[in-house]
Order: C-alpha cells, then structure tokens, then sequence
C-alpha cells in the first residue's frame, strides 16, 4: 500500500442512503469532517432532518416482513456476501479510515481485518427453537423473533469495527438497521452501508447521518424497536431515559477506566511491558477497553518502569498515513480539550512523566505517549477515563488491597492481568468486577464470546448468544401433543 495517498473513495459524494439509493443531498445543510492529523477539511456530508429518519424507518418497515420472514441460512449467505464485498473494499477503506479517524494505517489494516469473522462466524451461533418443557399434554417451545426496526449508535473511534457489530447482528436475527455514525467518522460508514445495497434487499441496511440533533430524534422514534448504542456514559444515560419514553429495546456499550494488572512473575518482562503499552497506547488511548490504569507489583516495579520507558522509544507518533507511525492523533478537537485537562492536572500538582508528558503546540491533534509515575489513586488520571494517551503506573502489594482498588470504580468494561503464574491470575480474574478478564493476552474479541459492561459500562451485550438474543423478542407457544 502506498502510504500518504488520497483513498478513491473521497472521490464520489457522501450522503444517507435509504431504501436502497444513496439521498440527493442537493440543498442540505453540510457538515465538515475534518482529518485530525492536518485539521483540515476532508469531505462533507449532509445534515439529516427529522423527514430523513422517518424516510428511512418507512422503508424499513416496508422491507421488515418479507426480509423477517428469510430463513437463518440465507441470511448467513447475504453475509458472508457481504463480507466479500468489504474485503475487496478494504485497501481504499484503510486509506479513508486514516484519513477521518487518524489511526495509522497498520491500524486502520488491523480493523477491517478484525470485522472479518462477524461476516462468517456469527452465522454459526443459532437461535434455534428448543423444547423447554413437556408433560402429558403439551410441549413448551421457546423462539425468537426479530424485534423489527433497530437503530445502532456508533462512536468515532472504531467507527468501521464497531459499526459492522451491529449490523451483522442486527441482520442475522433477521432485523432491519438504520446506522447512526458519529459525526466525527461518518464517510467510511457511509461507503460500507452503500456496498451493503448490493446484496440486501432495499430498507434493510441503511445510514443516515447529521449533528447533535439526529441521536435523539433516533432514541425517541416511536417505530424504532431497538438501540444498540456504544459510547460515552453520559450520552448512554440520555439514551436510556429517551428510550423509555417508548419502552424501546436497548443495549449499551459504554466507558470504562480498565485495571491491567501486571503480577511479580514475570517470564520475559520486555515482551510483558510491550504488550501492556500497546494495550494503553493502542489506537492513541481512545479505546473503551484501553489499559487505563496500570498496577505493577511493588517486587519489579523500578524495573518494570524502567523497560517501560525503554519499550515507549520504539513507538511513534505522527500522522497516521506516514511510514512507521503506529500512533496517530486525537480524532477531534472536543476529545483534544478533554485530554488535556489530564495533562494538566498531572503538570500542576508535578507528578513524574517516565514518558512524554510535554505537549507542543503544532497542526492536528497530537499528543506524546505519556505514562505517569505512581500518582495518587484520588487523581483525576486514575479515577477518570482520559480516552487519550496518558495512563498512570501505579504500585501494589497487598492482592486483598488490590482487588478493593480496582474495583472501587463506578466502571466495570475489561480488565486485564499479566504474569507466568496462571493460577494467581485466574483468583485475581475471578474477583474483578468487569465485563472481561483477559489473562496474559491483548484485548480481544470474537463472535461467538459476548462483550459487554458492569456497572456504569453498559446494559445487556454484544456477540455470542446473549448478543444476539437482544436482537429477539423471545416467545414461547405450548402447542397441544
Ligand atoms: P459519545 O457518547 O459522545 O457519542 C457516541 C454516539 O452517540 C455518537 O454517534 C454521537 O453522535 C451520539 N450521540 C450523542 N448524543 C446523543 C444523544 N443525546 N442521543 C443519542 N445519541 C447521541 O461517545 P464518543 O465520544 O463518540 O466515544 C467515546 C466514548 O465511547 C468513550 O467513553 C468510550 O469508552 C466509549 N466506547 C465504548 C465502547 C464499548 O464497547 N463499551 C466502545 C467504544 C467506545
């Protein structure tokens, strides 16, 4: 792949697409989305009104019965079609993914490969009918059925991964889906709804995007059944209390401020460091899932921080479409505002930088990959989720303490613990109060294993049985023998 070049996909105009076409945008209002690494305006797309979501949840409701009424296999067939069609799509979608999002291009690579299995694989975890219950008379049989229109609200800083969750889903079960991008990252989720048009039935797939108005016009919608919202807490509370209002179905996918947990048996502690930095840094710290708070046993502390430092060298930042950047930059100028309240904080009340720390003033949204030496667990870098580069090392020594410091958080998304002794570990796993535990590996995910979030993390899940199944009405029938 050629870095630094224009994706062709900037080529053609953006716009919703509904029932089937990409909208006439002549004379809307537009909006500017911007690539962070340079500031400057990339592309425009249309601002929805409240016609637009009714145009599209009509079509959806005309497309409902009959596309409901397709069997489970044909629906895994249109997928897996679909997935061809992204993955021919995907040297330009990596081109456009860095331009609107910022990540570098191994990155934006790295996304549109992670998607691939909800194309194949999540056809294989089945709803089937089951037989709950039978006696003399009657058998009891449990099924579910599609709830009908869904909505999926989607964040900005995996726009394409977190998008095509909620597709795959929604269409697997037999649902139709509007998707709602943010307005940050619109353009590559307008090009994947688009391809989408070839292979489904018209009002089955579609997006429509616009400003701070579309998301509640969309929670509030008295046709739409169902939310699948991922990001922020704030905005998941607003979701939750607007979807009452209609006692809509709704999941949520929400913050988080993660534990990584780095044990005193340590095999090979340079490879431990890398994967615990990349587990922070990852996607410049804007993932829900990202390393947020760093505990290392007080035994390898000093020398813990010392491979950190050292490991922290070889990673670079800068515009993600330049060659060996692996860090790109804030996506937008409101997250840039947020991150720096943290960088201020630690400046002001002097905690020790073992990395970056100093922030200079250039064009995009950058910021050095900053670790920060054992600041108080009351600070605003340990108690908040900065979703920027900068995360706090911080010591342990007591498991019983530990487990009260990492749990003592209104968070509960994914936690992770490093270290050769698996059996300390899994106790350590088995007490922590999040969603996820993952055990010596880096944040992963697959179809069939659900994700979702304790406490203030979010409402219900997504993958697996569990995930799918909020997509379902569930039903029973006794049926006579
Ligand atoms: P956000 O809450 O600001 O926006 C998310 C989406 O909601 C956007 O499409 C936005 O336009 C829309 N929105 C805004 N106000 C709305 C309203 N009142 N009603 C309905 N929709 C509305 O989040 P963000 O800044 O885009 O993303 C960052 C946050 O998302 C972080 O907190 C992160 O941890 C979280 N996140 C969670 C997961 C997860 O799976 N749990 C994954 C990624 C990001």
């Amino acid at each position: 792949m050629t870095v630094g070049v224009a994706s062709k996909l900037l080529d053609a105009p953006f716009s919703h697409v509904i029932n089937g076409k990409s909208v006439d945008a002549k004379g809307a209002k537009m909006l500017d989305v911007i690539d962070p690494a340079t500031e400057k305006v990339i592309a425009q797309v249309p601002i929805a009104t409240k016609e637009t979501v009714d145009q599209a949840v009509d079509a959806a409701q005309a497309a409902f019965p009959s596309w409901s009424k397709t069997s489970w296999d044909e629906r895994a067939k249109l997928l897996e079609q679909y997935g061809e069609e992204f993955k021919a799509m995907t040297p330009e979608l990596v081109k456009l993914l860095t331009a609107e999002q910022g990540k570098s291009i191994m990155f934006s690579q790295h996304e549109c490969e992670s998607i691939l299995p909800w194309f194949t694989e999540l056809a294989k975890i089945r709803l089937d009918e089951k037989v709950k219950h039978e006696d003399e008379t009657h058998r009891a049989i449990e099924r579910y059925l599609p709830l009908g229109v869904c909505a999926g609200i989607v964040p900005w800083n995996f726009p394409i991964l977190l998008m095509l969750w909620k597709v795959t889903q929604a269409l697997i079960t037999g649902n139709c889906i509007i998707i709602k991008p943010s307005p940050f990252t619109p353009l590559c989720d307008i090009r994947i709804i688009e391809a989408a048009q070839k292979i489904f039935p018209p009002g089955v797939v579609q997006i429509v995007v616009g400003d701070d108005n579309l998301g509640p016009w969309i929670t509030e919608h008295p046709r739409i059944q169902k939310i699948s919202f991922t990001g922020s807490t704030v905005t998941g509370r607003l979701v939750a209390k607007s979807c009452s209002a209609t006692l809509k179905r709704f999941t949520l996918e929400l913050g988080g401020n993660d534990p990584c947990i780095v044990l005193p048996q340590q095999s090979d502690m340079a490879t431990a460091a890398q994967n615990v930095l990349l587990s922070a840094f990852f996607n410049s710290g804007q993932v829900c899932i990202a390393a947020k708070r760093i505990y290392v046993h007080e035994d390898i502390y000093d020398e813990f921080k010392a491979t950190l430092a050292q490991v922290v060298q070889n990673f670079k930042v800068g515009p993600g479409n330049e060659e060996g950047v692996m860090f790109g930059p804030i996506n937008n100028k409101m997250q840039y505002n947020k991150v720096a309240e943290f960088f201020e904080e630690s400046k002001n009340k002097k905690f020790n930088f073992i990395s970056g720390g100093e922030v200079e003033k250039k064009e995009g949204y950058f910021y050095p990959l900053s670790i920060v030496d054992n600041p108080p667990e009351d600070s605003k870098l340990v108690q908040e989720e900065p979703f920027g580069p900068i995360v706090p090392l911080l010591k342990w020594k007591d498991e019983a303490d530990l487990i009260k410091r990492v749990n003592d958080s209104q968070w509960g998304l994914g936690a992770t613990v490093w270290g050769s002794d698996n059996a300390a570990a899994e106790r350590i796993a088995r007490q922590i109060e999040s969603g996820t535990v993952w055990i010596s590996r880096m944040v992963s995910h697959h179809p069939a294993v659900p994700f979702g979030g304790m406490k203030s993390s979010g409402i219900g899940a997504e993958h697996g049985t569990a995930g799918l199944a909020a997509y379902c009405q569930v039903q029973a029938i006794w049926l006579p023998k």
